[in-house]
């Protein structure tokens, strides 16, 4: 079978099977376009089916999740986790708690999450999971009877061996908390590799709370040398004011440049002196308010509750909120005020569409599977840690996720040029590299 036909054929079997999964089906096709020049040089990756394999999960999970709010009241909660590869390692990846969530959005993450895994070069297979429960607005008490019931259907399914769950959107440390309580009680057993992203003070990395944001900071910045550039003097934007969006605009200023701008779901504040981390830090982490309360506090900035941040003059732009969040309007405005870079800390920010606007005009970009690998990346660092029964310092933990971005950027680019592309084309470059390794370990596996 030619390989045009063989990647057609995986796509219509995608698209019959798993009807309505539009972020999947998104997901899958941002891949698959790119990978006929890695299967004409390697057909027997078509003759063992490894791409019709990769694209359907070893196994997905959903479940039901009960619990009690404050006013009594019987909530019931969807849960997922999908176990999508395990070729390179235990199953990898984080939990996302957010309304929107559902089996297409769980699938479109754990797919991505394979081959940023892989490009890592680290042991860790590609899974994803989350619930549609929206832990802001809710009280501690509910957070915490939410993520016990959560863990105690899916403390049977992970483990540091199978699979290795992490914080995403609405999961950060308080959440992982209460889900590695629940998991200790009900096994008995202290397995600190269970899980990812846990604080500092009881087996947690140093810098995985950083490791993100900064390793997007890292990835953009590799970006801009090709060309002579860098961060410092540079404007920046940055979308959300989670986890990723505060560490990317840490690292930006460090390396000298300015985050004018940055948002949540409610709108934007741009604040012409360089956005205050430690102010945003208190309103988003200590006051758990809305980005206005930033404009707030600080004379110098404003919040708009309309448009988005990419529609301010910058030269380089950092999406890290979440999926399809920069489109084609985004991004006419971005090329027209001559952004040098985009780099995806967020999983697929950024619509086909703007993509391509970027790739006609010159624009640097680094997809999420390349630019934000460093947060998974250093949950395998903690694994590595947690194994060891042991914790690294910041400067040590921080030095390795420098050089594994690096390496990432390298890769991306030396796979593109040796796949017919120019080395300026991550997206090619991310998804073979990545395909290569899984592909790799899955013919040494057998048909499994
Ligand atoms: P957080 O929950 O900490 O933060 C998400 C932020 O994005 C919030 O400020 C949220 O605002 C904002 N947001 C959500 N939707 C929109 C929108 N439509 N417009 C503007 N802002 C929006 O999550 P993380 O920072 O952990 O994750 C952000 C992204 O990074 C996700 O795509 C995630 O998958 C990805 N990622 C995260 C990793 C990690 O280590 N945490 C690793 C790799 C990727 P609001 O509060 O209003 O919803």
């Amino acid at each position: 079978m030619n390989v045009r036909a063989h990647i057609d054929a995986v796509h219509a079997q995608i698209r019959r099977r798993d009807p309505g999964e539009a972020e999947f089906h998104q997901a899958v096709t941002e891949v698959l376009s790119s990978l006929a020049p890695a299967l004409e040089r390697h057909p027997e990756y078509v003759d063992t089916g490894i791409v019709e394999r990769l694209c359907e999960p070893e196994r997905q999970l959903t479940f039901r999740v009960p619990w009690v709010d404050d006013d009594g009241a019987v909530r019931v909660s969807r849960g997922f986790r999908i176990e999508f590869s395990s070729a390179l390692g235990p199953y990898k990846g984080g939990l996302r708690f957010h309304p929107s969530v559902n089996l297409g959005i769980v699938k479109f993450l754990g797919f991505e999450q394979i081959f940023k895994n892989a490009l890592t070069g680290m042991a860790i297979g590609g899974g994803k999971g989350g619930a549609d429960f929206a832990p802001r607005g809710r009280s501690d008490g509910e957070v915490m009877r939410f993520c016990q019931s959560f863990m105690t259907e899916l403390h049977r399914h992970v483990g540091e061996q199978t699979d290795v769950p992490a914080g995403d959107i609405g999961v950060g440390a308080r959440e992982i908390g209460y889900l590695f309580g629940q998991y200790k009680r009900i096994t008995n057993r202290f397995e600190a590799g269970v899980l990812t992203g846990k604080p500092v003070a009881w087996c947690g990395s140093p810098a995985r709370a950083e490791a993100t944001g900064y390793g997007t900071v890292y990835f953009a910045q590799e970006m801009l040398a090709t060309r002579g550039h860098g961060f410092d003097g540079r404007r920046v934007v940055v979308s959300g004011c989670g986890n990723v969006a505060i560490h990317a605009i840490e690292k930006s200023h460090a390396l000298g440049g300015r985050v004018v701008a940055c948002s949540d779901s409610s709108g934007y504040v741009v604040d012409e002196d360089g956005i205050d981390v430690e102010l945003l830090k208190e309103v988003k982490e200590v006051r758990r308010a809305r980005v206005a309360a930033y404009a707030q506090s600080k004379p110098t900035a404003r919040f708009s509750a309309r448009g988005t941040v990419y529609g301010l003059p910058c030269d380089i732009a950092l999406p890290c909120a979440t999926q399809n969040e920069l489109d084609r309007e985004d991004a006419v405005a971005l090329v027209k005020n001559g952004v040098l870079a985009v780099a995806e800390g967020a999983n697929m920010p950024c619509t086909p569409e703007a993509v391509r606007l970027f790739h006609e005009a010159g624009v640097l970009f680094g997809p999420g599977k390349a630019a934000n690998a460093g947060g998974v990346a250093t949950s395998a660092l903690e694994m590595q840690q947690n194994a060891a029964r042991e914790q690294w310092s910041f400067e040590q933990t921080e030095s390795r996720l420098a050089d594994i971005m690096r390496t990432v950027h390298s890769q991306c680019r030396e796979t593109a040029e040796d796949y017919g592309g120019t080395p300026d084309d991550y997206v090619l470059g991310a998804n073979i590299a990545g395909f290569l390794r899984v592909a790799d370990a899955m013919s040494a596996q057998g048909v499994v």
